[in-house]
């Protein structure tokens, strides 16, 4: 995708803020992007780094409603910082302005750049001010230095369709097994204690490059070789889970028990009409597997509530569903009725309103199975990894069934602390909310 360039970059700048919106592939986008910029030498910080800094480029997310209006919301706040001359250049570059490169160069003229999902060779000849050739591997983690993303491949050739992230990244391009190998050791010599491959559909790993799905030969390397305590596999396509894969899981330690299943609905008239491949009965069959391979497993869903044609009927399907198989983890999201997708075609007929009470509705029966899985803990030990420390003695950490951001944290009380972020330690399990454990450090150790 080409850039939108306003206006030419008068001079090298002083330093560069990124700020990032969206997912964890966004994340890994813009470590990439500061580990060359620092890599040819400029001042790059991140986020609400509380430094000043001449120029911005915000890494924007589009996929839905809310988070367009997310990062339209941060463009205007530096826009205007920009108008006050607090800043001196503006540049936007990701999803959004991927999607929609015209609307943003007419709407917002405080841009000076504004660049696609793969314009990272022409961001950083704007700010170096030279041809520079981007190397995947030169990242700045902007995460905690104990885990890292590592992104497998980029796009998808699925076509779900409410789905606009094909429209936006492309179709799938699958990184070689040999660089995501050179990659994860790389991570994990700059201190990684947990790696969570990332792809919008990790299930057809390969499938473009090898001519078969690699998902599995690629995690039994990784799994194998790198020393990795912890290998996280984040989104896996419900109908392309290989049982060599779940095999696999079972037989290695370092990988998490943790299936994150993105399911979406469970109505075959729904599933059908979302194009997702499977039914109802697929997935019954799926989730039984899992539990009797992986009983310890945590079995991790999104949903989507409010698509086109979604009757009270399908809604309440759902609900049953939800308090049957009672998923150890659950998002929901509300149906965005995006342009240029298969579902933009259909009448998005459930209001606003509904679609929230539904997705309400949902995350309050959540939060009864997920207090009773958590009382269920109690007097337990678990291992946990420390991510922080919140105030002295008290630190905040998460199980192998946790991902950083969206799944429970466990708060560890350590009065005579010892411990520190990126440990691993096996905490006594004391208390329970929905989404929190709480314990006590049993035996401290410096690796996993
Ligand atoms: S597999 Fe995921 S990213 Fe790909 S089209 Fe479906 S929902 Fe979108």
């Amino acid at each position: 995708m080409s850039s939108t360039v306003k206006k030419n970059s008068p001079f090298r700048p002083a330093r560069i803020r990124i700020v990032t919106l969206g997912c964890a592939k966004n994340l890994v986008d813009s470590e990439v992007l500061s580990g060359n910029l620092r890599r040819e030498g400029l001042d790059v910080i991140h986020d609400d780094d509380p430094l000043p800094a001449d120029i911005v480029i915000i890494n924007t997310c589009g996929f839905i409603h809310d988070a367009r209006v997310e990062s339209i919301d941060t463009i205007l706040h530096y826009a205007a910082l920009k108008t006050q001359g607090k800043i001196r250049e503006l540049a936007i570059m990701g999803c959004l302005s991927g999607r929609y490169p015209d609307d943003l160069a007419r709407e917002i003229p405080e841009a000076d750049a504004i660049f696609g999902v793969d314009d990272l060779r022409a961001i950083l000849g704007r700010f170096t001010g030279h041809p520079v050739a981007p190397d995947p591997l030169s990242r700045k983690l902007i995460t905690p230095p104990h885990y890292a993303y590592l992104k497998v491949s980029e796009g998808c050739n699925r076509r779900c369709s409410f789905c606009a992230i094909p429209l936006i990244r492309g179709p799938q391009r699958s990184r070689s097994e040999e660089e995501i190998l050179e990659e994860a050791s790389m991570l994990v010599s700059a201190g990684a204690r947990e790696i969570i491959l990332v792809a919008q559909d990790l299930t057809s790993y390969g499938m473009e490059l090898y001519g078969q799905r690699r998902l599995v030969h690629l995690v039994d390397r990784l799994s194998a070789s790198a020393d990795i305590p912890w290998l996280r596999l984040q989104y896996l396509y419900p109908g392309g889970i290989p049982p060599e894969l779940i095999d696999l899981m079972r037989e290695r330690e370092n990988i998490c028990n943790y299936i994150d299943l993105p399911l979406q609905h469970i109505s075959n008239e729904i599933l059908k009409s979302m194009l997702r491949g499977h039914t109802r009965a697929g997935i019954e069959r799926l989730l039984v597997e899992i539990r009797e391979k992986l009983p310890r497993a945590a079995i991790r869903t999104t949903l989507i509530v409010g698509y086109p044609g979604e009757s009270a009927l399908h809604f309440r399907e759902l609900l049953q569903f939800i308090r049957e198989t009672r998923f150890d983890r659950l998002g929901v999201f509300q149906y965005s009725h995006e342009e240029q997708t298969a579902a933009f075609r259909l009448d998005d007929h459930v209001p606003r309103s509904v679609k929230k009470q539904r997705a309400d509705r949902i995350m309050k029966i959540q939060q009864e199975i997920a207090l009773q899985k958590n009382i269920s803990f109690i007097g337990k030990t678990l291992k946990v990894i420390v991510d922080r420390m919140e105030t002295p003695g008290l630190y905040s950490g998460r199980t192998e069934y946790d991902s950083p951001e969206v799944d429970n944290e466990v708060i560890i009380s350590a009065k005579d602390g010892g411990l520190m972020p990126g440990m691993f330690c096996d905490v006594r399990i004391t208390g329970a909310e929905a989404f929190e454990l709480f314990g006590e450090p049993v035996t401290e150790k410096s690796s996993g």
